[in-house]
Formats: structure tokens, C-alpha cells, sequence
């Protein structure tokens, strides 16, 4: 049996998913998923394969989607169905399809992880279109660079000067990212006191931590003190690490007094069911209370996007 504060809430309760990637499908990419996969990382030997970066070895694997448009009806399809609205980035043609489809639905975010993905002008024209109203994911780490790199700080700028609030991937990087798809990953260019110079520099930027800088928590509830406005998401985490874990990991941010700074997020990337099986995590927590759940899933979101809460009601 759920706890019974996971069934006090309905499905129509507005859901805010601040962290969902559009991307086209790569099919040697689209495997199956088992969620909190994680749970078991034994290592291996240096001249032998390395290991893989997914796992469908569980028996009810998520299924990955299969083509472009079955990615959009089934997202399309369960927004319209649980009242989820996403913060989403990526291709800039998917974004346009999800975006045409369910205008609604989508709050679409210019991603940007280095200087040489566009210049600081047609960053800034993006942004002032009327399109993008968010900017990330950005994720500096992943290319062996700190999130306070001075290449990136006129981007950060322009994000300040419109208002445009940012997310920045922080931590996270699974089995073995620096073997598998990125060598340039460093752990330690996750760390959450990496973020103080940027803040510093640019006191009016709003930016949120993705994946919550997870696994190095007293960074994050340190940052969080000294940094009224930093708030943080629970995607990724959420769905791959052991459950135990990713409870433990919220249910300390919350005990640390920041309820009202998590964001939901999933990270979403091909398997449609990783919606339901993230937002369960939440729904499910015993360790949270009804408003703390409706904290996470919508109400902080609400504020830290500058939202009004009225357009979400059906
Ligand atoms: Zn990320």
C-alpha cells in the first residue's frame, strides 16, 4: 500500500517538470531503461569494455520511444492527461513540433555550454525573441570547465540583464562518464562552491542547480545558505541512482529547511513511462508532507519562474 498522502494528489494538480530535453532519436542511443539502475556499479577492469551507460536488465525496463513523432504524441498525450507544463531544451526543431502541438505545454530553454555554440549576440537575439524564455541546460562540466569560466560570463550576462532565469548541470554523471561518452567529465567540476565567483560576479542572475550538485549535499546546503536566491531540481538523480539514495538525498535538503527551493525536473530524454516513474518518487515520499509534495511539483516552480499560477488551472 502507498502511504495515503500519496493518493491526496489528484491528477489534475498542476504539475511543473522544470528539466526535459527534446531531442531527435538516435537509435543506437534508444535502448530501454530500468529506472534506478545505479544501484549496482561494480566496476571493471581498464583493458576490458567499459561499462555500458544504460541498463535494461530488470524485468519491466522502460520502453524507449521508437520515433520522433511517438516521442511527441506520448508527451503531448500525458501533459494534456496529468497537467504537467516542462521547462524543455534541445534540438530546436523538435522543441518547435512540441511547442506547435501544445503551446501551453512547453516553456522552451536555449541551451548554451560554451562560447563556441553560438556568439554572445545571436545568444542574446534568441533570447529576445519571444521564443526561448529560459536559458539551459548548461553544462560546463561535461567539457572539463568550471561553470564560473570566464568564456561563458557574457552569456551569464545577458541572462541577468533580461531577467532569463538558468540552469546549470551540477554533479551527476552516472557510471563511469569519464570512460564511456565524455573523458573531459570531472567530478569535481560539480561541486556547488564552483558556482559562488558567477554568483558573485552577477547578483542578479537567478539560476538554478540541476540535479541538485548531487552527491555532494553539504556544498549545495552551504551554497543555499549563503545564496538566498539559488534553488535546485531532482532531475536525473531521481530516476538512476539506488532509491534509498535519491529519498535520503531530498529528504536532507528539506530536514536543511530549503522545501521551498526544490524544483521537480526529470531530465526526460526517450522513454515517455520515466514521467510517471519520477513524479512517483515525489508523490510516494512519506518523509514529505502534502504541501511540501505540492512545493516541489509546482509551487516553487510557480515563484521561481515568475509564473501566475492562475494560467495552470483546468
Ligand atoms: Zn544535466
Amino acid at each position: 500500500m502507498p502511504p495515503a498522502s500519496a493518493q491526496e494528489i489528484q491528477p489534475h494538480e498542476p504539475i511543473i517538470d522544470v528539466h526535459v530535453h527534446a531531442m531527435k532519436l538516435n537509435p543506437n542511443f534508444a535502448s530501454d531503461l530500468c529506472p534506478w539502475f545505479l544501484s549496482n556499479m561494480p566496476g571493471g577492469d581498464p583493458n576490458s569494455p567499459p561499462p555500458s551507460f544504460m541498463n535494461a536488465d530488470c524485468v519491466d525496463p522502460l520502453k524507449a520511444a521508437t520515433s520522433d513523432q511517438e516521442m511527441q504524441d506520448a508527451l503531448v498525450e500525458v501533459c494534456k492527461r496529468l497537467n504537467i507544463t516542462m521547462v524543455a531544451s534541445g534540438d530546436a526543431e523538435i522543441l518547435h513540433h512540441w511547442y506547435a502541438a501544445a503551446p501551453e505545454h512547453f516553456i522552451p530553454s536555449l541551451s548554451l555550454s560554451s562560447a563556441e555554440d553560438m556568439t554572445v549576440q545571436a545568444f542574446e537575439d534568441s533570447l529576445s525573441n519571444g521564443f526561448y524564455r529560459v536559458m539551459g541546460e548548461v553544462a560546463p562540466q561535461y567539457q572539463g570547465m568550471s561553470p564560473s569560466d570566464l568564456s561563458l560570463d557574457a552569456y551569464f550576462g545577458v541572462a541577468e540583464k533580461l531577467g532569463v532565469p538558468v540552469g546549470i548541470h551540477m554533479g551527476t554523471g552516472g557510471n563511469g562518464m569519464a570512460n564511456i561518452t565524455a573523458p573531459k567529465y570531472r567530478a569535481s567540476l560539480g561541486r556547488p562552491f564552483l558556482l559562488e565567483d558567477l554568483l558573485a560576479r552577477h547578483p542578479k542572475l537567478k539560476i538554478w542547480v540541476m540535479h541538485a550538485g548531487y552527491p555532494m549535499i553539504d556544498e549545495m546546503i552551504a551554497l543555499m545558505g549563503a545564496n538566498a536566491y539559488v534553488y535546485v531540481d531532482v532531475a536525473g538523480f531521481i530516476w538512476s541512482y539506488p532509491l534509498a539514495e535519491v529519498n535520503a538525498y531530498i529528504q536532507r535538503l528539506v530536514q536543511a529547511g530549503f522545501g521551498k527551493r526544490i524544483l521537480y525536473g526529470t531530465d526526460l530524454m526517450i522513454w515517455p513511462k520515466l514521467l510517471e516513474t519520477s513524479i512517483g518518487v515525489i508523490q510516494n515520499a512519506d518523509y514529505l508532507s502534502y504541501d511540501q509534495k505540492r512545493d516541489i511539483l509546482f509551487n516553487n516552480a510557480v515563484r521561481f519562474f515568475n509564473l501566475d499560477p492562475k494560467q495552470f488551472e483546468k
